[in-house]
C-alpha cells in the first residue's frame, strides 16, 4: 500500500474490523492491531505463530492518548516529555478503564507505551484514534523487518496490508524502561542510549534486573489465577470451576473458550475467562480451576503455555 492518505484511510478501516496492518516506525516495522479488541490481538499472534502470549507494547498518537491508558509516575512523565516521540517505551501502571484487551497485557496490571517517531505512524494513530498494540511485524523468531518488502517476506498472505515508509531509521527494538518507586528499571536495552535516559532521569537505572535472566520477556510473568489449575480435564470436580473447549466440552456447566472449537477466539478469550474463572471460585469457595485439554497447534501453543 502506498503512503497516501488514501493508504491511511484503508489502513483504519482494517484496523477498525479487527485486521491486521503492518506499519513503520523509527525502530522497526510493527504489526498493528487495535490494542482494545481481544480478536485483533489474537490476530497478532496467530500472524506471528507465537509459540507464547507475552505482553505487546502499545502505541499512542500523543500524550492525552497514553494518560487514559496509563498512570505517569513523576520520573515517567519527565522521560516521556523529554523523549517521545521516540524508541523509548515505558512500562506503567494501568488505568481500571483504560479498556485494553487483556491479551494485549498478558493480563497484568501494567502496560507498556511508546509514542513512535515516525509520520506515517503518527498519521495512522492520529486517524485511528485509539491505541495500536504492535509486535514486530515478523514470524516468530525471525528477524525484525525494517523495510516493508521485509514485513512481505515473512508474513506476506498472514497480513491484509503493510504501510510502505521505507526504511527504519533506527532499525533496533525500543529501549523498555519501567519503575520501581522513583527508580528506573532497565527491562531491555535498545534503540535509545541509557545515558540519555539517565540524564534525563537525573540517576543511574538499575540494570540488575538484565543480569538475572537471558531474555527480556522472561523477566516479566502474566496474569496467575489464584486457584489451582487442573489441565487436560474431561470435566469438572465437585470443587472446581470449570472451563472449557470445543464443542463437547460446551455442554458442561460453566465457561467455554471457543464453544466451536476455535483457537483464536480461545487465545482471545483466555486471559479474561481466567480472571473470570477465578473470581467465581473465590465467590463459591472453591480452589481450583479444571482446564479442558486445548490443542497443540497453532495458537493452541502458546495458549498451552500460558496455562
Ligand atoms: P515487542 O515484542 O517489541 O512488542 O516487545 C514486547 C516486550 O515488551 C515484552 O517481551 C516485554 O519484554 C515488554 N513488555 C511489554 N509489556 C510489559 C509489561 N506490562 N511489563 C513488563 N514488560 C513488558
Ligand atoms: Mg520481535
Amino acid at each position: 500500500m502506498p503512503d497516501s492518505p488514501s493508504g491511511i484511510r484503508s489502513a483504519v478501516e482494517f484496523l477498525r474490523a479487527d485486521v491486521l496492518v503492518a506499519f513503520p516506525t523509527e525502530t522497526v516495522y510493527g504489526l498493528g492491531a487495535d490494542a482494545r479488541s481481544d480478536t485483533a490481538v489474537a490476530r497478532v499472534f496467530a500472524a506471528k505463530g507465537r509459540p507464547t502470549f507475552n505482553p505487546l507494547i502499545v502505541h499512542v498518537a500523543d500524550f492525552d492518548m497514553a494518560e487514559e491508558i496509563a498512570f505517569f509516575p513523576p520520573p515517567a512523565r519527565r522521560l516521556a516529555e523529554a523523549l517521545w516521540p521516540g524508541p523509548l517505551t515505558l512500562v506503567l501502571g494501568k488505568r481500571r478503564d483504560a479498556g485494553l484487551s487483556d491479551l494485549a497485557t498478558s493480563g497484568l496490571d501494567t502496560v507498556a507505551l511508546r509514542i513512535p517517531a515516525h509520520d506515517l505512524a503518527g498519521q495512522l494513530l492520529r486517524e485511528f484514534g485509539g491505541p495500536l498494540a504492535a509486535p514486530s511485524a515478523n514470524p516468530s523468531g525471525a528477524v525484525s523487518p525494517t523495510r516493508a518488502d521485509h514485513v512481505l517476506d515473512g508474513l506476506g498472505g498472514r497480513i491484509s496490508a503493510v504501510l510502505d515508509g521505507g526504511a527504519c531509521q533506527v532499525g533496533l527494538e525500543s529501549t523498555i524502561i519501567g519503575f520501581d518507586g522513583d527508580t528506573g528499571i532497565l527491562l531491555r536495552p535498545g534503540g535509545l542510549d541509557l545515558g540519555v535516559i539517565e540524564t534525563v532521569l537525573g540517576a543511574p537505572l538499575d540494570t540488575r534486573a538484565l543480569r538475572h535472566v537471558n531474555a527480556p520477556g522472561q523477566l516479566l510473568s502474566h496474569y496467575a489465577p489464584r486457584a489451582g489449575l487442573r489441565l487436560e480435564a474431561t470435566g469438572p470436580g465437585p470443587a472446581e470451576v470449570w472451563l472449557g473447549f470445543g464443542p463437547i466440552a460446551a455442554l458442561r456447566p460453566g465457561l467455554n473458550l471457543s464453544p466451536s472449537g476455535d483457537l483464536v477466539e480461545a487465545a482471545a478469550n483466555l486471559f479474561a475467562f481466567l480472571r473470570e474463572a477465578d473470581t467465581i471460585a473465590t465467590r463459591t469457595g472453591v480452589t481450583r480451576i479444571a482446564v479442558a485439554p486445548v490443542p497443540m497447534t497453532g495458537l493452541g501453543l502458546a495458549i498451552n503455555d500460558r496455562l
